[in-house]
């Protein structure tokens, strides 16, 4: 057969020759922007000769840094089509983060959303790679500032030429994108894609058995485009014509509803966050659901509330999926199976909250001391992958690199277990796994039980070191508005009795106002287990 190359200009090509006529609809701060993908090609040409003229060579890193959008899109095509590398940026990150990755990547240039531009500023004298930076706005204007290099995105792809012809010997296995881990647990390191793996993750959406993308969908990405390429969404949307939805800066549950009512979205993705503020919205008044296939949900567990809310009450399945920016992302993916289909309402629930079975071309194994785990839902290991979009490096980290990939598999850090269909259930992560007397509790279990209760919004457990069993759990719990001040620890530990043998009952259980988060929205334990580290040591 012959060998083609696997690159992300084909993609753009396909969409522009056989969809020219299909949607990228993105809101704006300046109202809802329609472009067909024959506008969209020739805009992201016009980018891509216009970073050229700037100085853009093959291999050159160019951050992104912006919600997402139809220019957040035009990068993510003109970039990597022209050999250089999309880097994209979290905007939540911390100034000093920032500077780190920026620089760790040795950024040449930076698109910046003209609202986000005061976070750049800030760091300006801490990045020195950085050549230029093009602010995107609707107007054609800048902002006020003394920064000599500035571009303003219009303009400048005014100046470029909507031909503009990609190279045509990109190597598939050259770099296509560079994205850092969120750091809930340490330092941001950063995951290189290559334009193979992009491939062949866009590829795998599409498969009835996984994402089943589609031409005929109209798909609104709310994972953000700075969060492991939004799940892949974009690039595999572009690819099959697909209509695109994007939601643009400072979204609310509201926003999110409206436009699903009026753009008619088949499929959406996000984390359950952001699902548990849409169905809070959805209490409060009534939107039309009925477009919706499927909520696509991960980046952490999805709980059976969530799940049984969305399905009984809305009729919306949820799918669950499992991912790491280290997996490209998308791993495994929890949708039942034709025999599943006899299980109790309640059971099928309990199967969809498991992260799943591995999508084609992924390789899961589940190991601890004594080898692979059995497959009975019980004993836990940690779970290991292996596959053409699962990483071989960190970027520039011998040592982490090292630490993580061994023999062939990455080491997740994630702790399972498998029940006999092959299903993969997260109980937690190998760092917030509680070691107590040489057993292991499992603190997001838990957490979820707590989550049950009414009273209680939400709920983090964590390890601390105790001086007779090494460690304890202690539970820190955010109450409902209408709850603060009338439960108490006692009626909550005896709300958790009954559900878990009594040593994995935490040693106590404090109230707080907020649990501190990542910047992509994930509970931020570390930051918990520093501040009371001491706790049991008086
Ligand atoms: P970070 O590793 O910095 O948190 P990622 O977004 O790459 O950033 O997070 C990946 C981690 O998120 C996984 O290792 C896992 O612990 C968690 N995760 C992702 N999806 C799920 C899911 N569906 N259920 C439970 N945990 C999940």
């Amino acid at each position: 057969m012959m060998e083609t190359r696997l690159t992300i200009d084909k993609l753009l090509y396909r969409a522009e020759k056989y969809f020219p006529t299909k949607e990228v609809i993105s809101r704006t701060e300046n109202g809802m922007i329609r472009l067909t993908y024959e506008e969209f090609a020739k805009r992201t040409r016009s980018l891509a000769s216009a970073l050229q003229t700037l100085g853009v060579k093959r291999g050159d890193r160019v951050g992104t840094f912006a919600w997402n959008d139809h220019r957040h899109l035009e990068a993510y095509f003109a970039i990597p089509s022209m050999g250089a590398v999309l880097h994209t940026i979290n905007i939540r990150l911390s100034s000093e983060h920032l500077a780190y990755i920026i620089n760790n990547a040795e950024d040449k240039i930076l698109l910046v959303d003209k609202g986000l531009y005061p976070l750049i500023e800030n760091i300006i004298d801490k990045i020195p790679t950085v050549k230029a930076i093009i602010i995107m706005s609707e107007e054609a204007e800048l902002p006020r500032t003394e920064e000599k290099h500035l571009y303003n995105y219009e303009l400048l792809i005014a100046t470029g030429d909507n031909s503009f012809l990609f190279p045509d010997d990109i190597g598939e296995n050259e770099a296509a994108g560079l994205c850092y881990t969120s750091a809930t647990t340490g330092n941001p390191k950063g995951v290189l894609s290559t334009h193979r793996s992009i491939v062949l993750h866009s590829m795998m959406l599409g498969l009835t058995d996984t994402m089943g993308l589609s031409e005929e969908d109209r798909a609104m990405h709310v994972v953000p485009m700075f969060h492991v390429n939004a799940w892949g969404f974009p690039f595999a949307s572009v690819w099959f014509g697909t209509t695109q939805i994007l939601p643009g800066p400072n979204f609310t549950s509201q926003t999110l509803l409206e436009l699903i009512e009026s753009e008619r979205v088949t499929i959406t993705a996000g984390v359950p966050t952001v699902w548990i503020g849409v169905l809070n919205e959805l209490n409060r008044r009534s939107y039309d659901l009925s477009s919706l296939r499927y909520i696509l949900c991960g980046g952490s567990a999805a709980s059976k509330g969530l799940i049984s809310s969305f399905m009984e009450k809305y009729n919306v399945p949820i799918m669950h999926a499992y991912g790491m920016t280290e997996t490209g992302p998308v791993a495994t993916v929890s949708k039942l199976k034709s025999y599943h289909q006899n299980l109790s309402a309640e059971e099928k629930i309990n199967q969809l909250t498991k992260q799943g079975i591995p999508v084609p071309l992924i390789d899961v194994n589940v190991i601890n001391e004594s080898g692979e785990v059995k497959m009975d839902g019980e004993e836990m290991g940690e779970v290991l992958f292996r596959g053409p979009w699962i990483t071989d490096h960190y970027y520039k980290k011998p040592e982490q690199t090292a630490e993580a990939i061994k023999e062939g598999w990455l080491y997740s850090g994630d702790i399972a277990t498998i029940d006999d269909a092959g299903y993969i259930k997260i109980v937690d992560r190998t760092k917030d796994l509680i070691k107590s007397g040489g057993e292991w509790i499992s603190s997001v279990q838990l957490e979820n039980a707590l989550m049950t209760h009414e009273a209680v919004f939400e709920a983090a457990v964590i390890a601390i070191p105790h001086p007779k069993w090494q460690e304890r759990p202690v539970a820190f719990v955010v109450l409902h508005d209408n709850y603060k001040d009338k439960v108490t620890r006692d009626e909550l530990l005896a709300y958790l009795a009954p559900q878990f043998a009594k040593w994995w009952l935490p040693d106590d259980i404090l109230f707080i106002q907020e649990v501190p988060k990542t910047g992509v929205g994930k509970f931020l334990k570390r930051k918990l287990r520093e501040e009371y580290e001491n706790f049991f040591v008086k």
